[in-house]
């Protein structure tokens, strides 16, 4: 990853786990509204069922690993270990 250059994608394969999410579809551009080239999506899907399509640098950054519902399920129960503890 080295500045310039770096515009080629290299697509993830169908099947291929980030946490919790499994890209269930192959890659689809959406151009960006400030003009910028496009952003890449993958349909993907969460181990609860829910899909979305997520932008491959989310994924590979590792910025969305899980659904929303994911997410709000489990600060809910980190919440609720740190009370059970106190
Ligand atoms: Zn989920």
């Amino acid at each position: 990853m080295s500045g310039k250059g770096g515009r080629r994608h290299v697509p993830i394969p169908i099947g291929t786990r980030f946490g919790r999410r499994v890209v269930v579809g192959p890659p689809v551009c959406m151009p960006r509204t400030d003009d910028h080239g496009a952003y890449v999506y993958y349909r993907v899907r969460c181990d609860c069922g829910a899909e979305q399509p997520i932008r491959v640098t989310s994924l590979r950054m590792g910025h969305s690993h899980r659904c929303q519902a994911c997410c709000n399920r489990e600060r809910r129960e980190a919440g609720e270990a740190k009370r059970a503890l106190a």
